[in-house]
């Protein structure tokens, strides 16, 4: 075969072309194909580095996590459970951070994910201390639609808080952390063990150990509460103090708390998950189509939600 010097230059081109065709189309990556740069955040089993993938200088965020630290805790099925969640969700949502390629090496997994180069909007809230009323509306409503899209995925998030809501360049949400999020089968409508973030949980699963697509309704309840509260919902001086408030559905508005805004909060926390808004099957008063159609979300124009401008974070 001709030496690389031999040649000619159109043929060099499609050589290249054709590599990197090929190692995009069979999922062939490796971490030789990007240039990493920043440390953008850390979880428990996991860093998440800025990378630029060298031949189209695309930037992505990359998760690594390290393997043999995953098989010490007895987490590799989640990391993989994590990767078949993203996979299943596809590229089919703009909301959703989306698993562009995963590859691995001897020591790490890599999952190649969209860049949001806002930060989580967690840390918009607290330099804020809380959102305006026409923020927190665009908010809820890009989370309302991600979250349709999910369910009818059959995939139940699980673990909804705004320190898992990025904010891309033009500070629309990417629902991400999908690592305790659920794949339920066709069917199946319930999905047990416990897991999710205090302030966050639902009722039944603190009571019946059990979680539904309507548990992440509850989380977007205590959502939409925090960004116009500027607090949580549910809040005690320990964790078991909180769970025995949330038990008891005991929560009250501040003074101001706008009034459509209060009443799909009051909609969406209610104790008996097939009750709340957006839980009901289609059709049926509280489905997803009524959830939409909540008064507070009145102003949005929901075909341009995510070409629209973001309104300013104030
Ligand atoms: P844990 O695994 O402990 O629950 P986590 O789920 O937050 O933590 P990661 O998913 O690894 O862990 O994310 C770590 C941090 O990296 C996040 O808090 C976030 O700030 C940042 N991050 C994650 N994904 C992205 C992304 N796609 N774009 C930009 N930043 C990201």
């Amino acid at each position: 075969p001709p030496e690389p010097a031999d040649l000619s230059r159109t043929q060099r081109r499609a050589q290249s072309k054709s590599k990197s065709r090929s190692s995009s189309a069979n999922g062939h990556l490796s971490a030789e194909d990007f240039d990493f740069g920043e440390i953008l955040g850390e979880g428990s089993y996991s860093t998440v580095l800025h990378a630029t993938h060298r031949a189209t200088r695309q930037e992505y965020a990359i998760k690594v996590l390290d393997k043999s630290h995953l098989k010490r805790n007895n987490k590799m099925q989640t990391a993989l459970a994590e990767k078949n969640t993203l996979v299943r969700l596809g590229s089919g949502h703009p909301g959703i951070v989306r698993l562009h390629w995963a590859f691995q090496d001897e020591w790490s997994l890599y999952f190649v994910l969209d860049l949001a180069k806002n930060g989580e909007l967690q840390s918009r809230i607290s330099r804020m201390g809380s959102l305006s009323t026409t923020c927190t509306r665009y908010y809820t409503a890009q989370l309302v639609d991600a979250l349709g899209y999910m369910h009818a995925k059959g995939v139940i998030h699980r673990d909804l808080k705004p320190e898992n809501l990025l904010l891309d360049e033009a500070f629309r949400i990417k629902v991400t952390d999908f690592g305790t999020g659920k794949l339920i089968d066709i069917g199946e409508q319930r999905a047990k063990t416990f897991v999710g973030t205090a302030q966050y949980v639902s009722p039944e699963l603190l009571e019946a150990n059990e979680t539904s697509k309507s548990s992440d309704l509850w989380a977007l309840g205590c959502i939409v509460y925090q960004m116009i509260a500027g607090r949580f919902a549910f809040q005690g001086l320990s964790e078991y103090l909180t769970w025995q408030k949330i038990k008891q559905l005991e929560y009250s508005f501040p003074e101001g708390f706008d009034a459509e805004a209060r009443d799909l909060v009051t909609r969406l926390l209610v104790k008996d998950p097939a009750a709340r808004l957006g839980a009901g099957p289609p059709g049926s008063a509280n489905d997803m189509a009524a959830l939409r159609a909540h008064p507070f979300l009145a102003p949005i124009n929901w075909p341009t939600l995510w070409t629209d401008p973001a309104p300013p974070l104030e």
